[in-house]
Formats: C-alpha cells, structure tokens, sequence
C-alpha cells in the first residue's frame, strides 16, 4: 500500500479524493543499488504542517508534495532489507522524510538509527520524542524565557505539542492555562496539571473567557491556533508579555487570501512592549537545545513524570483520513498511524 498526492490543494480543505491510496508490487532486495535499504514503517506521523505540503506551493519552508509520488513525513521502521555497511536487517531506524508506504526502497543517508534509550516504545519517536515536543520545548522552555511565577497560555493544549507544552512550563512554576475543542480534551489539559482550561467552542467570548480563566493577565501565550483567539490573547497580555507563534491551523485550509481572520489587537504589543516571536522546528535540531530537550524530556517521561497521549489510526490505507480529522479535531494527542 502507498499513499500519493493525487491533486494539488491550493487552497480550501484537503478531501480523500487528493490522496490515492493504491496497491504497488513490495520492492525487493535485488532491486537495491550500493548504499540503499528497504524501510518498513511502523509508525507514521501525521502533522498539520503536511496541508501545506499538499498545496503545490514553491515558496514555503518545506517542499511541497509531488503529485503522483508518494507523500512523505516523519516515521520509525525497521531495516528490512540492506545494502549499506550502515545498517543490518531489523535495525530500528527514524526518516523525516519517509515515504508512506508499507515497504520503500531509500538511500542509507536519508535515515538515522533510533538512538538506544531505555524503555522506548518504537512509536515514542513519533509520540513523546518526536518533533512536536522538541517544538513545544524550544518554543516554550527556550523562546519564551518563562519565568516561575508566570502565566502562560496555550490553545490546542491537548494536542501533540499543546500537552507538553503545558507540562514543560509546569515544571518551570509557572501558572497554565490550557484551551482545547471538547470537554473531554478540556479534563485531560487539567489532568496535565494546567491550573485552569477552558473549551473555545462553549466558552462564548474568547476575550472574555481567558480574562476569566487568567484575571492576571497573560506573560506568555503559546499560539497554535491564530486567527480570531490570537486576538483575543493578546487583548489579555501583561507588560512585557511573549507571544509564540508556533502554529495557525485555523487559518490553515482559508479558501482566499479574504478568508484569512485579520487581527485587529497588534496595538497592545504596542503599548504593553511586547514580542512576537514566529519560528520553524528544523531550525534547531543542529543546536545544543536539542541535546537539551532529549535529556529533560526522555528523563521525566521514563520517571513517569509527564504523560503524553498518542490518537492512533490503524492502516497506512487510513492515513488521508488522519490528516483531515486533524482539522476537525477529531485527533486527541499526538495522530499517528500503526502501519
Ligand atoms: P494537534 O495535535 O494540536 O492537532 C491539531 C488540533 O488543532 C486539532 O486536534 C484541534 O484541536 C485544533 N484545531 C483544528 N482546527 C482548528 C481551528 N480551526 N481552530 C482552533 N483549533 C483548531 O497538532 P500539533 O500539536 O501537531 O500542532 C499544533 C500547531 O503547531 C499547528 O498549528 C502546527 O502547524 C504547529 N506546529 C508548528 C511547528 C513549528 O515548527 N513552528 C512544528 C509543529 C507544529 P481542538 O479540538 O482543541 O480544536
């Protein structure tokens, strides 16, 4: 099974009919060049940065997919077959780029043997491990410069960055407020240790539900979501405050440049001094704070410290699904998919 790009999304929601899934011959070992290995995924990830990929765009920070050719994303496998003095059948290896596919042929250089950690389920690479954290760690254990004592808040708390990010800035004392679509999302942010969360769809007026869950004011807000609730934070931010942003999935799947929510507050960064600070994950993953974030986070998860929840889908054959339900929420935690 593979699944390809069957059209190009420029704009709009993503449907089933963009992606084909189809049935192709496994590649065998004599099929392998010099330095070539076949990879059998375990874990897939799937993240809403990959509705840009779908979108045929030449200008972002990531390529676009290619339609006709298999999508690609971050993935844990096992060797199945090798060609390269790097790795032996069975080595358990991660790709950032892996080819959703049951079973590809790749270049040894494209892959890197999963660090040996105790207690590491393979998915944990793609869960606790994986890119998200990294990314709720640099944007709010090192760009945020949190300080105990501090409030921060974070929409799309629940979700495969949210959830440690409310983790991370508990264990640095500050106070959390967490945001989240369901109530059941809302209890697990809380469950977290978040000192207060709150769902947006029920909550009414967004200005008016974080001036309730944070009467102090925000010094921190981790900004997944943009649109109309960045707004509504920064209508609440204290002197000094540090906007993040790490993500604006609402804005994600605009049908025209018209659809796109313009935010009206920017004056209060204005008059409360703030910074606003975009960033991209890859950028860091060359930096100590990598080293860093491996070592916090793999320790407090292995001493039971921090939880993180996984929304797993069954069969790469489901994987468009899983890409949409990131859209309507349907994912709680971390989407992946088994192979
Ligand atoms: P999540 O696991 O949080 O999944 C996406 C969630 O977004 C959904 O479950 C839903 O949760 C919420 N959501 C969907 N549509 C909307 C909407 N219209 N308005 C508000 N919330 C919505 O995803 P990730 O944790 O992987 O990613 C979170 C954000 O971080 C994304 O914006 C992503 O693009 C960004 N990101 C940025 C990186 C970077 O390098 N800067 C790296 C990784 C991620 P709910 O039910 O709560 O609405």
């Amino acid at each position: 099974t593979r699944v390809a790009l069957s059209s190009y999304v420029p704009a709009g929601n993503a449907k089933l009919s963009d992606f084909a899934v189809e049935q192709v011959p496994a590649p065998t070992k004599d099929q392998l060049k010099e330095g070539q290995v076949i990879v059998k995924p375990l874990y897939f990830s799937v993240d809403p940065y990959q509705r840009g990929r779908l979108s045929g765009a030449t200008d972002s920070y990531v390529a676009s997919y290619v339609k006709g050719q298999p999508i690609t994303n971050f993935l844990v496998g096992a060797i199945a077959e090798s060609s390269s003095k790097d790795f032996k059948q069975g080595d358990l290896v991660l790709a950032s780029n892996g080819s959703w596919e049951t079973e590809y042929i790749t270049d040894a250089s494209a892959i890197s043997k999963a660090p040996v950690q105790q207690r590491v389920d393979p998915k944990d690479y793609v869960g606790v491990l994986s890119m998200p954290s990294f990314t709720a760690y640099v944007g709010a254990a090192v760009l945020a410069k949190p300080k105990a004592g501090e409030t921060i808040l974070v929409s799309s708390a629940s979700g495969a960055v949210g959830q440690m990010v409310v983790q991370l800035a508990k264990a640095r004392g500050l106070r959390v407020v967490g945001v989240a679509g369901s109530d059941e999302k809302v209890e697990y942010v809380k469950s977290l240790g978040a000192d207060a969360a709150f769902n947006y769809k029920t909550c009414g007026d967004f200005t008016k539900a974080i001036r309730g869950a944070a009467p102090e004011g925000i010094d921190i807000y981790f900004d997944n979501v943009g649109g109309e609730f960045l707004d509504a934070a920064l209508a609440n931010i204290n002197t000094h405050a540090r906007i993040i942003i790490c993500g604006a999935i609402s804005q994600y799947n605009a049908s025209s440049p018209d659809e796109l929510y313009g935010v009206k507050n920017l004056t209060k960064v204005l008059v409360k001094k703030a910074t606003i600070q975009g960033f991209i994950i890859t950028d860091y993953y060359s930096t100590p704070h990598f080293g860093e974030f491996t070592k916090e986070v793999s320790s407090l998860y292995h001493e039971g410290k921090i939880k993180y929840r996984l929304s797993e889908t069954q069969g790469l054959e489901n994987g468009p699904q899983a890409i949409l339900d990131l859209f309507a929420g349907k994912n709680f935690g971390k989407s992946i998919i088994k192979a």
